[in-house]
């Protein structure tokens, strides 16, 4: 197999048919050994019913379904998982990105480079304010970590089998993947291209959503935030040191104080702010670790017509066991 494309669905009725369309008619032409990955992440409209209509048509087509909505990291690390290709490409849905890039992308990874992303010149149909945040994180991001997460760049990418097995290797729960994949290293690259506005549908990347990913990058990649909240308590409290001296010197020497009630409340304000910021991110590193020490599966498939899943091996017995069925016993 030389390519598998990864493709991660929520609720896309509306484009699968095109999405096919224009991947197939992109694909054809470069005479390759490719397949395609849907994983449906627990949609609640018809995505999955015309998955599988087009996986009954065309074998090429592979499918895994979520037993929920896992999230669309969870979704994209499943098809890494389950593919074989010996590139595979991660591409959104809903024709945002365009598959016409593709034959550019698997060029330059025959150039010898072990992961070529695409990097966003513009971005089409987004809000101001979508646009502004994420501007805003990814230079956040490139700040306070030391690996170079490239900005203005999704998971849409050509990665090698290589990097693949890499990203396998990687246990952690909480996935940032364009993170890890920097992480990761080797020869990268990227080629630029203007991103579309969504072809149908509406987005499946809530405030919330956004939310999570930008705190997993953060957490996952960089432990700034922690130190920022040890230092501005040393801050804070060299600070409140020195209003303790003035407030003895004013009390005992000059005899010059007042009821102080304004200059109370704005200290104590300010320290339960400090403080329950610096408890906050402590919480979001405690979180992310108590979740992989319980080592839960990433997701759970419920069906798949991909015939090495583990959800299938569960039910076919391996050969092994036909084997041990075969023999005959021991004693
Ligand atoms: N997606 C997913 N699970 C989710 C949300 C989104 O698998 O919980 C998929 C979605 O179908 C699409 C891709 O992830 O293929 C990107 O999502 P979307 O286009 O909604 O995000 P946006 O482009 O608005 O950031
Ligand atoms: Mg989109």
């Amino acid at each position: 197999m030389d390519l598998s494309v990864v493709i991660p669905i929520y609720n896309e009725e509306t484009n699968i048919a095109a999405l096919y369309t224009r991947l197939s008619g992109v694909l054809d032409p470069m005479n390759l050994r490719y397949e395609f990955i849907f994983i449906n992440d627990g949609s609640r409209d018809k995505s999955l019913q015309l998955v599988q209509n087009l996986a009954a048509r065309d074998p090429r087509v592979r499918y895994i379904d979520f037993s929920r909505n896992f999230g669309h990291q969870i979704a994209v690390t499943a098809g890494l998982d389950l593919s074989v290709g010996e590139a595979v490409v991660i591409i959104d849905a809903d024709l945002q990105d365009p598959p016409e890039l593709i034959p550019g992308l698997y060029q330059k990874l025959q150039e010898g480079y072990e992961v070529v992303y695409a990097k966003r010149r513009s971005r089409q149909g987004e809000s101001a304010a979508k646009k502004a945040t994420a501007k805003l994180f990814y230079r956040l991001l490139a700040s306070i970590t030391h690996i170079s997460i490239p900005v203005d760049t999704g998971d849409f990418r050509i990665i090698t089998r290589k990097v693949v097995e890499a990203l396998k290797q990687m246990p952690e729960q909480n996935k940032f993947i364009r993170g890890q994949i920097s992480w990761i290293g080797y020869r990268q690259t990227y080629l630029e291209y203007d991103r579309a506005e969504r072809a149908g549908g509406e987005t499946g990347y809530t405030y919330s959503k956004m939310i999570k990913l930008a705190l997993d990058g953060i957490t996952g990649f960089s432990d700034v935030p922690l130190k920022a909240a040890t230092y501005s308590g040393f801050l804070v409290s060299a600070v409140a040191f020195l209003v303790m001296l003035y407030t003895l010197y004013a009390r005992f020497v000059t005899g010059d104080y007042e009821p102080g009630w304004a200059s109370l409340m704005v200290s104590i304000l300010f320290l339960g702010g400090v403080q329950l910021i610096a408890i906050g991110i402590i919480g979001e590193y405690m979180a992310r670790l108590s979740a992989n020490v319980r080592r839960r599966p990433l997701y759970i498939i419920s069906d798949t017509n991909i015939p090495h899943s583990p959800a299938n091996q569960a039910l076919a017995p391996t050969a092994e066991e036909m084997a041990q069925a075969a023999a005959p016993p021991h004693h």
